[in-house]
């Protein structure tokens, strides 16, 4: 099945393309994201389905780093190897639980995509995959969380260096039209950018 749906192509040829309905955990890029919590021990949803598919060697990786430095604050980031994965790391970040949206929440998400997108640029990564941080189990609503996550994606991707291309990799038809209809919405406000959509 080809499950691409559409790319955003940016004036430097960076992509950021969107994928459902899709599995993260087959990813081939450089990294996939993890949508941890802040104990990093595994969960539900899309961190349960990581660690599952990756093997107990991330685990393993993500006590030794809470061991080191305490929990993981939402908005930030860190990284262990894939495991067993085809990707070659996982970057584990901590998405906002969502509550009404006056606690900061937009800002910590947009927080996360740039902190992972840094983080794989000083790994001088060229490929990334994103689930939809947080519209899970922390009840971001979809539509505004696609907003942000798009916008600090294509945002931190016009000044990259190594890393040339973002897949959202998105894990229901719904959350995939939400994105598809948030990166229409940002190429027609700025026009330096080009979408490009499947045809069916
Ligand atoms: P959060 O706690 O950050 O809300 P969840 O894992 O509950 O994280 O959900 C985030 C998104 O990840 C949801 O859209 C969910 O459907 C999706 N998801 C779950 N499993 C996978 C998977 N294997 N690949 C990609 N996305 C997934």
């Amino acid at each position: 099945m080809d499950e691409f749906k559409a790319r955003i192509i940016l004036p430097n040829s960076r992509t950021v393309e969107f994928r459902g309905p899709a599995d993260i955990t087959e990813q081939q890029t450089d990294a996939i994201v993890n949508a941890a919590n802040s104990y990093l021990i595994g969960g539900g949803g899309v961190d349960g389905a990581i660690h599952r598919a990756g093997g107990p060697s991330i685990l393993d990786e993500c006590r030794q780093f809470v061991a080191q430095h305490g929990q993981l604050p939402a908005g930030r980031a860190m990284l262990t190897s894939g495991g067993r994965l085809a990707a070659r790391y996982v970057i584990h970040t901590v998405g906002p639980i969502y509550s009404g949206g006056e606690s900061k929440e937009s800002e910590l998400l947009a927080s996360c995509y740039r902190e992972c997108i840094r983080l794989a640029e000083q790994h001088r990564m060229e490929s990334i995959s994103f689930p939809s941080i947080s519209t899970g189990a922390y009840g971001y609503p979809v539509h505004q969380a696609a907003i942000i996550a798009v916008g600090s994606a294509v945002g931190e991707l016009n000044t990259a260096s190594s890393l040339k291309y973002v897949r959202f990799v998105l894990f229901d038809i719904a959350t995939r039209n939400a994105y598809v209809s948030a990166a229409e919405k940002l190429v027609q406000t700025k026009n330096k950018y080009r979408l490009e959509e499947a045809s069916s």
